[in-house]
Formats: C-alpha cells, sequence, structure tokens
C-alpha cells in the first residue's frame, strides 16, 4: 500500500535511547549528546517517519542545527520543528540552573526567554505549564505558571512568531494554555469538563497529543528497566494512562485533532518503536485504525505546518510504500521490513527492494 510518510508529534529526537542502543539516563557530554541526536534523526525516518515535531529539546540549539542539516541535505532524518529545551519556569529541564539565568521568572523575564529562542531559530518553544509526578507526587495537577506570566509568554510568542507547546496536564494549566495562544498541548490527563468544551472550542488551532507510549512502556514493560509496578505508579505512569483512556475518546467525538507521538527516547522506550504509538491509540483510546492514520499523517502535516501528509497533487512526496494493509492491522507499520521504501520530499530515503538486497541508503548497524 502506498501511503504518506508517518508524523512523529511529539518527538524528543535528543532523549538518547534508540532501538538496540539504549542509555540508562537522558544526559550526556555534550559532544556525544548532538551526535547520538543526529543519529537518531536517522532511526526515526528508517522507521518511517518523514516529519517530527520536537516536544522539547536537552540542548539549546541542538535541534536548530539538526534540523538545519537534516533540511540541507547534509544528514538524513525527517523534517524537524525544532524546539527549545523545556522549562518549567524556574528551571529549565536537563541544564542545571545556572545555565539559564539571563532569564529570570518574572513576566518580563519569560518575554525576553521567548523572544530569545525565536531568534535563535527554534519553530516551536515548550513549557511546562503544569508538573509532572515524576518531579514530585502529585505534580501532574499542579499548575506552575500564574495567569499574567502564561499571558506574557502568549504575547511574545505573537510577536516573535513561533509556535508554543506545553506539558499539560492539569485541568487549569489546559485551559491557561488555550486562552494564550499554545498550539500543541500534550497529555491533557486531567482536563475536566471546561477544558474538554474549551478544547473543542479551539479545535481548528490546536493540536492534542496525548503521548500514551511512555506511560504505556513503564506499567507494562518497565521490569527490565527497573520499572516495577510501584514505581511505575508512583510515575504517575497508571494515572496517566487512565486520564488519556478517558479523555482521548470524547476529544474525537467532539472532533478535536488527537495525534500519535509518545514521548520515544527512554530505555525502556526508544526511537524507531514510535509506529506502537498507532497501535495504542487503536487498542487502547478507541481511534479506528484508519482514523488513527488519519491522525499520524493527514493531521501530523497540518501540525507540522507543512503541505505533507496526504498523498495528493501540490503535496511533498513523503510516501511510503508499506507490504500490507495498515488499514486493518495498524500493527505492520512497527516492522521495518514492511516499509519496502521509504521517500521523502520526492528523494528514497529506501529504495524498493527489486533484487532481494537491503538498499537502504543510510543503514542502522
Ligand atoms: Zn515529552
Amino acid at each position: 500500500m502506498l501511503m504518506p510518510g508517518l508524523v512523529e508529534s511529539h518527538a524528543h529526537l535528543t532523549f538518547p535511547s534508540s532501538i538496540g542502543r539504549v542509555f540508562s539516563g537522558l544526559d550526556l557530554p555534550i559532544e556525544d549528546h548532538l551526535l547520538v541526536a543526529a543519529y537518531n534523526a536517522r532511526v526515526l525516518l528508517d522507521h518511517g517517519f518523514t516529519s517530527a515535531y520536537s516536544a522539547g529539546s536537552r540542548g539549546q540549539r541542538f535541534e536548530v542545527a539538526l534540523r538545519n542539516e537534516i533540511d540541507a541535505g547534509y544528514l538524513p532524518g525527517p523534517r524537524l520543528r525544532a524546539s527549545s529545551q523545556e522549562t518549567s519556569g524556574s528551571v529549565t529541564i536537563g541544564l542545571p540552573r545556572s545555565h539559564d539565568g539571563q532569564h529570570e521568572r518574572t513576566a518580563a523575564g519569560l518575554k525576553r526567554y521567548v523572544a530569545d529562542m525565536a531568534r535563535m531559530g527554534v519553530d516551536s518553544i515548550k513549557f511546562e505549564l503544569s508538573g509532572n509526578d515524576v518531579d514530585e507526587p502529585g505534580g501532574s495537577s499542579r499548575v506552575l505558571f500564574d495567569e499574567e506570566e502564561v499571558a506574557a509568554i502568549g504575547q511574545q510568542a505573537r510577536e516573535s512568531d513561533v509556535w508554543l507547546a506545553c506539558h499539560a496536564q492539569a485541568a487549569g494549566s489546559i485551559k491557561q494554555a488555550l486562552r494564550h495562544g499554545f498550539r500543541a498541548l500534550y497529555h491533557c490527563t486531567l482536563a475536566d469538563d471546561e477544558a474538554l468544551d474549551m478544547l473543542e472550542q479551539a479545535r481548528a488551532d490546536v493540536f492534542v497529543v496525548p503521548a500514551p507510549g511512555l506511560p504505556y512502556a513503564r506499567v507494562h514493560e518497565g521490569a527490565d528497566f527497573g520499572i516495577d509496578s510501584a514505581t511505575a505508579k508512583r510515575m504517575g505512569a497508571l494515572d496517566s494512562l487512565e486520564g488519556m483512556v478517558r479523555v482521548c475518546p470524547e476529544l474525537r467525538k467532539r472532533g478535536v485533532r488527537v495525534l500519535p507521538g509518545g514521548d520515544y527516547g527512554f530505555a525502556c522506550n526508544p526511537i524507531g518503536r514510535n509506529a506502537r504509538d498507532l497501535q495504542l491509540f487503536v487498542e487502547l483510546l478507541g481511534f479506528s485504525p484508519l482514523e488513527t492514520l488519519v491522525a499520524a499523517t493527514r493531521y501530523g502535516g497540518e501540525l507540522m505546518g507543512l503541505r505533507v501528509g496526504m498523498v495528493r497533487p501540490g503535496y511533498l512526496a513523503d510516501l511510503l510504500l508499506v507490504e500490507g494493509d495498515p488499514s486493518s492491522d495498524i500493527k505492520v507499520l512497527q516492522h521495518r521490513a514492511n516499509l519496502r521504501a521509504i521517500m521523502k520530499g520526492g528523494q528514497f530515503h529506501k529504495m524498493p527492494d527489486l533484487t532481494g538486497q537491503s538498499s537502504a541508503r543510510f543503514r542502522a548497524p
């Protein structure tokens, strides 16, 4: 079957682990880290993802540099919407506090931060508007920014013409994001009725990416990585999954664009396994295989803001030739061998195999 290339809507190319290459932590010496991120870009493209919308980088300019190299044709990888690091306001995640001392936690400081990141060339700036159970018990229900701060962030993003993305689990954070122009809302696991109504009203402008891949891996596959069931629960993984199962079918019914993309790059949830999120959409979140494919291609293209995600005249030729029919079995996309050809921008990344030999231009070890 011929179909558009897949879009990973919550990508972290700087989270180091990929299939067959596990790192225990998230950070590496800076030189190693950037090279691993470049390798991960290739891994993602090898697995059929011709576009990736970043949900946060662990190096300030890593993704800007990587995006530019990929766009210029010097490195293989998906089209990348480059992100800033993730910041919770008091700390830029992945950096000691002292590394970002120039942006103080005030409305003016946050505006300066947004303007500086936009000038640096990121496509998207990521904020942790709510906390996270991994960082502190009950953190996911905690709102981390006040209204004035989020308003300042939104105002500056409009002035600097840059997109905003957020980690938003708490209902209050989802509402702040919607009031102030955030475009990509991640997780939304604690949405209440008012938040659901607001998401529905904003559906022409926003994208929700629940990211089931990571909590699923922690709950069901964590044992080999030291994550037993008590730890998975403490990390909030069980609650997150339950929240997605509650919220996502409701958003689907209301016509909100809900996209696959699942925080891949952890040891238990490595880059390259990204198409597994599509299976979770079908098996956990109540989407049909076809609805899931539309979300992972057409809606993904809309999130990228590029003419990708559909096979039609005027669109960029990002295409997959797939052995099998993912509209009846979504799992066929998880096996690299089923991706007979991968084309990006009209050029083969992987040629169709006419000789019985693998012809990937860039072959993983
Ligand atoms: Zn993430």
